[in-house]
């Protein structure tokens, strides 16, 4: 591949060693990353086997700082694999499709708190 230094290879959220793709970067940025690793929201098959299969991935999201009037919501690296079961008994909707939810880092410590009392 010639363009080579647009390429970063997009890591596994969960044990950020296997890879999950590649990530094509603009053309139009300025200093293009060489080798670069970037960890993604994505899940590799390995994770996917161990955690997913019974379980839902909880990304935590902070909200980001305020651009053009608009408060992203950025993730905050912190998660947790809460079981399926779990999952329906916390929240009042459906188990997201593709087992990988985001929600509120305050929530995602509270639901840690809950689980290391049990
Ligand atoms: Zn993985």
């Amino acid at each position: 591949m010639e363009n080579k230094e647009l390429v970063s290879l997009q890591l596994c959220f969960i044990c950020r060693t296997e890879s999950t793709g590649i990530l094509l970067q603009n053309k139009n940025m300025n200093k293009p990353r060489l080798e670069s690793k970037t960890i993604g929201l994505e899940v590799c098959d390995k994770c996917k086997k161990k955690y997913l299969s019974k379980g839902v991935l909880l990304i935590g999201m902070i909200e980001g700082l305020e651009n053009y009037g608009k408060k992203p919501k950025t993730p905050t690296g912190n998660f947790i694999v809460i079981k399926d079961s779990a999952f329906k008994k916390i929240f009042d909707f459906e188990i997201p499709k593709g087992k990988i939810g985001f929600c509120d880092e305050k929530i995602l410590n509270k639901i840690q708190e809950d689980s290391q009392r049990k």
